[in-house]
């Protein structure tokens, strides 16, 4: 349709026929932006001279103007104006049009070009080509590309790392073996290409095919291409004949590339040999630092992930988010609060921002190292929590013994609007679980596919048949393994052998266990669960066979141990340990709680056998496992009131999570035991899991 109303209805008559033939072009080109309004109405002094210039038909000088002030729509619109580009005009659109990254721009100069017959150079079609790269349109990119009639090296090169780019790789490659000539540029851009796109060999063997057959030197792009995939595949050798080259040759290597060769140095395994590079770099950045820091967790070295840390605060550095949430993962992963809460405290000082994911850790940190009031109280700072805050502190609160919280944080998170994921309904259902709200589960279980639309996984799975055999509801968990999609992982039969304890059935307790040798034959607590079993039911036969089948399959029970964190320093119990210095003290601390607690009525509980952790079942052996060591010690360490936190590496027995109970009543006590399947937090002579563990 061609539109025959002028829009310059000032301009005078001898252009207002080129104006109204060609105003349908931009018109499907760019819709109808009100140039009146934006010129003639306005008296914006930029806007007069513009539109003095149309009048005077100084077409190009307005062009230009309209580019200065970065108005490219208004600019690109005036084109229509001018028969033929001039090189000045061209040059100033497209840049205009890079800047921008707009593709209707550049197309639109680009079909003027081609209409008016201006020939504006090769440079000028390979930015087109590299604008249209940019712009994400490869097709439009291919057709200059093919339509120019002489192309230089950089056309060459724009094409291919277009294709490169994008992870069309092929079409790179056959371009590049076609190509007459080749510069650093082009094999830069297709190495990086391999590398970024998840094909390391192919990287690697142009590389070679570059140093041998073409003689052609690395530059430090290259470089850092080869090192990346030579930690892609784990080779150190490769990696390390790479550094030997760099160092052979003396390649101009900067910060960049000391980074990338710590990297490869650290994705292989050698740590050591990342730390000694790091060192070596003299203009070190905070993503070194970062990077340096993370590697030391990712290998399980967090004292010297934590050393590093210290020392980059003193370097002058300042951290950012990534270094933050870093180093409280790890805090979160080893569960070492105070540390946390030190770097909460630097973090708060230095001014952090709430949106961050640094916030999002803290949330994290405070939840696995169950201290959730801090937890909840970071998380209420957050302005708009992501859903990894949400999920964090669902689960932590599950985990902490307040199901109910956690129940009602999450209908809170379907009212703001944030949609769960299926990590959220694992803490959703675990609360459930916790609290002994079956039917409430079962709808959460079935609202994951029907109401929000999610897949289940083997995790949903393990925790609704959890949540089942918990309550004895043995045929629905037997129903729900028979229908479920894919293979049962260990943690539902483990949970299903854990509801069989509870309720002590034998039968499918032999099935759970029988499953879990098949999975895990290795694994001490299955033989010792199921001896429990047999053991409580007064089954000795059974009892004994199982322990035979350990001693045949050679199954060695992990030692039991606890620790407690008092100032910053970890101290470790063994059972029966007498090693600590104030040794005699925690003794005699709990024969003395034990004394006053048989007053109250408690008799220890010896008829488990094969305890998870302990051989013996005697009496006094049973006040001698390592989490009362802890807590006894923690007691004697810390102020009166003083919260006592404990760690223990395997499930607490049962005869231990009585007198915890009533030690926290004796000596008025929060006490918190973290042990292998759950936070327990004991107060005032009862305990958050109301004795479902
Ligand atoms: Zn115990
Ligand atoms: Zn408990």
């Amino acid at each position: 349709m061609r539109s025959t109303r002028p829009i310059f209805r000032v301009l005078t008559s001898h252009t207002e026929r080129a104006v109204s033939s060609s105003s349908s072009s931009f018109e499907t080109c760019l819709g109808t932006p009100d140039l009146e309004k934006t010129f003639f109405k306005s008296q914006n002094s930029e806007d007069i001279i513009v539109k003095r210039l149309c009048r005077e038909n100084k077409y190009e000088e307005a062009i230009i103007r309209l580019c200065e002030g970065y108005r490219l729509t208004e600019a690109i619109l005036l084109l229509d104006r001018i028969k033929r580009l001039s090189p000045l005009v061209n040059s100033n659109l497209l840049q205009l049009c890079l800047e921008q990254k707009s593709f209707e721009g550049t197309k639109r100069v680009h079909t003027h070009i081609k209409e008016s017959g201006f020939f504006p150079g090769v440079s000028s079609f390979n930015r087109i080509m590299d604008i249209y790269c940019k712009c994400g349109s490869l097709v439009d990119a291919r057709i200059v590309f093919d339509e120019m009639q002489e192309k230089d090296l950089c056309s060459w090169n724009t094409m291919i790392s277009g294709f490169a780019k994008v992870g069309r790789l092929k079409d790179a490659r056959n371009l590049f073996d076609a190509m007459p000539e080749r510069d650093n540029f082009s094999w830069t851009a297709i190495i990086s290409g391999y590398v970024r796109h998840d094909l390391p060999y192919d990287a690697l063997q142009l590389c070679r095919t570059m140093l041998q057959d073409y003689n052609v030197k690395c530059n430090k792009f290259t470089i850092c291409s080869s090192l990346a995939a030579s930690a892609a595949i784990k080779s150190l050798n490769i990696g390390k004949e790479i550094h030997g080259h760099i160092l052979r040759t003396g390649i101009d290597s900067d910060a960049a590339v000391w980074s990338a060769l710590s990297d490869m140095y650290g994705k292989c395994g050698s740590l050591d040999e990342a730390r000694h590079i790091f060192d070596k770099t003299s203009d070190r950045d905070v993503a070194t630092w970062t990077a340096m820091i993370n590697r030391y967790f990712k290998h399980g070295r967090r004292e010297e992930g934590f050393l590093l840390f210290l020392e980059l605060l003193k370097s002058g550095n300042r951290p950012n988010e990534f270094t933050f949430a870093g180093i409280l993962n790890a805090c979160a992963h080893h569960n070492t609060e105070c540390l946390g809460r030190q770097v909460h405290g630097y973090m708060s000082r230095i001014g952090f921002n709430h949106s961050s994911f640094a916030a999002s850790a803290l949330v994290h940190m405070y939840c696995k190292c169950g201290n959730i009031e801090v937890a909840d109280r970071v998380f209420k700072w957050i302005p708009k929590p992501d859903l990894a805050s949400w999920t964090s502190l669902i689960n932590g609160y599950a985990q902490n013994g307040q199901p109910e919280e956690a129940l009602n944080l999450f209908e809170t998170l379907l009212e703001s609007g944030t949609n769960p994921d299926h990590i959220t309904f694992v803490g959703v259902l675990s609360a459930c679980t916790h609290s002994g709200l079956v039917d409430k589960g079962l709808a959460y279980f079935n609202s994951i596919k029907e109401k929000h639309g999610l897949a289940y996984t083997v995790d949903h799975y393990a925790c609704v048949v959890d949540l089942l055999s918990r309550s004895g509801r043995f045929s629905e968990a037997e129903d729900i393994i028979k229908k479920m999609p894919m293979k049962p992982n260990k943690f539902l039969w483990a949970s299903l052998l854990a509801g069989c304890r509870i309720h002590g059935n034998l039968d499918l307790a032999k099935k759970a266990a029988e499953a879990l040798f098949r999975i895990e034959p290795e694994n001490a607590a299955t033989y010792v669960t199921l001896s429990n079993i047999y053991a409580a039911a007064g089954k000795w036969g059974e009892v004994a066979e199982v322990r035979k089948m350990m001693d045949v399959n050679g199954v060695v029970k992990k030692a039991g141990c606890s620790w407690t964190e008092i100032e910053r320093k970890v101290y470790t119990f063994l059972m029966g340990d007498t090693s600590h210095p104030r040794s005699m003290e925690i003794h005699g601390l709990l024969e003395e709680l034990q004394k006053k607690m048989k007053e109250e009525g408690y008799v220890p509980k010896t008829d488990y056998v094969l305890h998870d952790v302990e051989e013996e079942q005697k009496e006094q052996n049973l006040s001698c496992h390592s989490e009362k060591l802890a807590i006894a010690f923690a007691i004697l360490a810390t102020r009166p009131g003083t919260p006592v936190k404990i760690f223990k590496n395997l499930r607490t027995c049962v005869d231990c999570h009585t007198v915890i109970k009533y030690i926290s009543k004796l000596v008025s006590r929060k006490i918190i035991v973290r042990d292998s399947s759950r936070f327990h937090c004991f107060e005032g002579g009862s305990c958050s899991c109301k004795d479902y563990w």
